[in-house]
């Protein structure tokens, strides 16, 4: 396939702002890719070429592709005519294209070859390595069409601005592989394309009518859609049970995205409709599946409120997420970004092995830092410190030993637990773990259905150094990936939000050459939206990260993240995660979420979140609503 084609949906998507429009376009060509090709163009898609559960990144800095333009071109002022278009592969598209008027002949690029010539790119390493990189990417953009040009600097660069987010493919996946549903689809009269809804055809503007098929099932009920077969057109009696039918479809996906993180592995269960089938085919120990996130509750009577009665509280211990793997001999210590830590720690490795007594699982836990001689928790900090650590982990784990606290499980002995009620799974937990108070425990818990009780059990949780207490619902099911109420946290503490950096400034006098004001973001669905500014609450340098966050560190962890320049200021690739406090949360026309931050400060970095999990906008709005009573 050429890589025209892909650039084309790039465009269509990207040329609209109607999410059913772009659902169309992108189900109207993932519909037709042949079953070789999918895994590729599935990943080029969202601009990536490694499904999440690899964690690989393709990292490569703005200076390297600025090298592989001039290399390509010919040109030798990449940069400053980066800082006139703003945008990277603007420029690219721009040098190729005065470039190719020179140059008559070149070849027509593949996705295949694309795809190739990035992957190569996080796999090179060493000496050497910055300029065989350059050489691939340069290969790639002297054959390039200008267009082409633009979007491969913008995968490589990790800015491909075209939105095709998580949630929008997998929209896409059921409308390029599903029955379509009465209701939600229509059919153009004149190019006879069926596609979601709207006013007029996606495609050639024509009239739309009810939806065509030729393999039709009829329902009047949700429930007696039972096998979907190789049916094209699902008839329902009304709009409810045509939205009912559509959320199953993309229930499943959504599932399996969350359990495998593995886009290409989705996309080929759905073409084949055999997502469900994958589901059941359960957990696999080894690959990291997403974490079950939990709301946060103002009050014992709202936890109540939210998660039933009687629930289950728990101590919220204030460490670092950790999700535990064992196959075999095999154990693996994964974070909440899915990043495999294990080499880390070694001494957590060393204590699940002796005190777990199984060889297939999948444990939930926080792992937190542990004053041996004062029997204390020591600060979060400490911990950082021991994930971001690569050498010498073994001293570490002498100077912050950490205590395990588990506190879920979702996978035994090659049975999936995640669909089972909670209270069940922590007796399953409890029955293969050899509590040793020093180094592993079950996280602290009161069953209980009266307020009283679990204020007292607040009081003890904050009297003993925790966070705060966790409530949970004892009949919920696992959910990964998901915010759902089968949780909540209460903590005193003020709201903090936790805000991604989608821009900063160079500073000036004793900041000259570091970043010093940082523009932060919330997230809506899947946009970062500005929030404000923040400069307070960070150290100019640091020798280690107990001291706080510096200037100077900030700068060196955000300079390969930049993606444009334009005089002082810079953008971007939102990665980095500040957890701020502020006095008020104010509305404001300044900012595209709507809202700005009144005196923000830093209260930590959040090393332990990417940019998909900072706040969600309705977050920050019902701060605002709570803020307001
Ligand atoms: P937050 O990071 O503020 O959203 O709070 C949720 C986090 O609390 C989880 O992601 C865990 O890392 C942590 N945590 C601490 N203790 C518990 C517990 N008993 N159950 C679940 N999560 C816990």
């Amino acid at each position: 396939m050429r890589y025209s084609s892909l650039v084309d949906v790039y465009e269509k998507v990207e040329g609209t702002p109607k999410r059913l429009e772009k659902i169309a376009h992108l189900a109207r060509f993932i519909e037709e890719i042949p079953a070789d090709e999918l895994d590729k163009v599935v990943l080029l898609l969202q601009g990536t070429v490694f499904p999440t559960a690899e964690e690989k990144k393709i990292g490569v800095a703005a200076k390297l592709l600025s090298k592989a333009i001039a290399l390509a071109t010919g040109y030798k002022e990449i940069e400053d005519h980066w800082r006139t278009t703003g945008d990277l592969g603007k420029t690219a598209a721009e040098l190729v294209k005065t470039k190719k008027q020179q140059t008559l002949f070149a070849q027509r690029i593949t996705v295949a070859k694309v795809f190739a010539n990035i992957k190569k790119l996080a796999e090179l390493e060493g000496e050497g390595a910055v300029d065989v990189k350059a050489q691939y990417i340069a290969e790639l953009l002297t054959s390039a069409e200008p267009k082409e040009a633009q979007y491969i600097v913008r995968t490589v660069l990790g800015d491909m601005r075209v939105g095709a987010g998580e949630g929008l493919m997998r929209d896409a996946l059921v409308w390029a592989y599903y029955p379509k549903i009465s209701y939600l689809a229509s059919t153009c009269t004149r190019c006879n394309a069926t596609q979601p809804k709207t006013n007029a055809c996606v495609f050639c503007r024509g009239v739309v009518a009810q939806p065509q098929g030729k393999r039709i099932i009829n329902i009047t009920t949700q429930q007696e859609l039972t096998d979907i077969a190789d049916a094209d057109l699902i008839i329902t009696p009304n709009e409810h049970i045509a939205r009912e039918v559509y959320n199953t479809f993309t229930q499943d996906i959504q599932e399996a995205l969350d359990i495998f993180n593995d886009l290409p592995l989705v996309a080929r269960r759905a073409k084949m409709r055999s997502v469900r089938k994958l589901l059941d085919t359960g957990l696999i120990p080894g690959k990291p599946l997403k974490l079950m996130l939990f709301q946060k509750a103002q009050s014992i009577k709202e936890a109540f409120s939210i998660v039933g009665k009687p629930a289950a509280c728990e101590f919220k211990y204030d460490g670092f997420r950790l999700q535990i793997h064992r196959n075999g001999d095999c154990i693996k210590l994964f974070t909440r970004k899915l990043d495999d830590v294990t080499p880390q720690f070694p001494d957590v490795v060393e204590v699940i092995g002796k005190c777990v007594s199984s060889h297939d699982y999948i444990l939930d836990a926080e792992i937190v830092g542990f004053d041996t001689s004062q029997q204390h928790f020591a600060p979060f900090q400490d911990i950082s410190q021991r994930i971001q650590r690569k050498y010498d982990v073994h001293l570490m784990s002498k100077d912050v030993p950490v205590l395990v606290i588990l506190f879920d499980i979702l996978e035994l002995n090659g049975r999936t637990l995640i669909r089972l009620p909670f209270a069940e799974r922590r007796q399953l937990l409890s029955s293969i773990v050899k509590i040793e108070d020093a180094a592993i425990r079950l996280a602290h818990q009161l069953v209980t259905d009266k307020e009283d009780d679990a204020a007292e059990f607040y009081n003890l949780a904050l009297g003993r150094g925790t966070e705060g207490i966790m409530v949970k619902s004892l009949t919920a099911p696992y959910q990964p990936g998901a915010r759902v109420g089968y949780g909540v946290k209460i903590k005193p503490t003020m709201d903090t939000l936790d805000l991604v950096i989608v821009g900063a400034e160079w500073g000036e006098g004793k900041r000259v050459n570091m970043l010093s004001s940082f523009t932060v973001a919330c997230r809506d669905v899947d946009k970062y939206l500005e929030l404000g500014k923040v400069g307070t609450g960070f150290k100019e340098i640091t020798k280690n990260i107990t001291e706080g966050v510096s200037f100077a560190a900030l700068t060196e962890q955000l300079k390969p993240l930049i993606i444009r320049e334009k005089g002082r200021r810079v953008a971007i690739n939102p990665a980095v995660v500040l957890e701020l406090a502020y006095e008020e949360i104010q509305r404001s026309p300044s900012y595209a979420s709507g809202f700005a931050l009144r005196f923000p400060r830093l209260v930590r970095l959040r090393t332990d979140k990417n940019a998909e999990d900072c706040s969600p906008l309705s977050y920050v709005q019902k701060l605002f609503d709570e803020q307001k009573r």
